[in-house]
């Protein structure tokens, strides 16, 4: 194409046990292994989408309780942030809360795009947090929202860092 490549460099963000490395290694090679170590790492994927090459850098962060918040190099390298939670674990919805109220304070109000994630929607028995909750948290402070399997599906998992690509494209445009 006659376009030029694009990098986007994307954080993951969340508690413990959510589906960050989940969500990226669904991403990465389309597959679902169920376990994952705890590695904290960059990975890169360069995509096609509509004529214009995408290179994805996906930062998969760590989540501890010791040290809960984001460090200002991750603060500082990301163009786009996924927040991730777990639908059963309402602590994990907690902790994505604490995490925007720390981006918000870092960051001039919507310079970086931000998706919230709701993770594990196969285990609706379990679930602990609505997704009307996630969707009224996510209108409030101006993020997009998905609720998503990164166990079961592929495709929704794609739409999401599809629609971060698009966000992170229109923040570039009107800077
Ligand atoms: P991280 O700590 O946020 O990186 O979480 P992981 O990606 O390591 O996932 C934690 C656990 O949840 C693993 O056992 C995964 O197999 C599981 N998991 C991740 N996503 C899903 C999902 O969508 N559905 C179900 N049922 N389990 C999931
Ligand atoms: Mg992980």
């Amino acid at each position: 194409g006659n376009q030029q490549r694009v990098e986007v460099n994307i954080l993951l963000l969340g508690a413990h046990n959510v589906g960050k490395s989940a969500l990226t290694v669904r991403f990465l090679t389309r597959r679902f292994i169920s376990e994952y170590g705890d590695i904290e790492s960059v990975y890169s994927r360069v995509d096609r989408i509509d004529g214009q090459e995408i290179c994805f850098n996906i930062w998969d962060s760590q989540y501890t309780q010791k040290s809960p918040s984001i460090s200002d190099k991750q603060l500082h390298w990301a163009d786009g942030m996924i927040l991730v939670y777990n639908i059963c674990d309402r602590s994990s919805f907690d902790v994505v809360q604490q995490q925007l109220q720390q981006i918000r304070r870092s960051r001039k109000p919507s310079s970086v795009p931000i998706i919230i994630v709701a993770n594990k929607r196969d285990l609706q028995r379990h679930r602990s947090v609505s997704g009307e909750e996630g969707r009224l948290l996510a209108l409030s402070q101006h993020c997009g929202f998905f609720e998503v399997s990164a166990a079961e599906t592929y495709h929704g998992v794609l739409l999401v860092f599809h629609r971060l690509v698009d966000l992170v494209k229109e923040t570039r445009a009107i800077r």
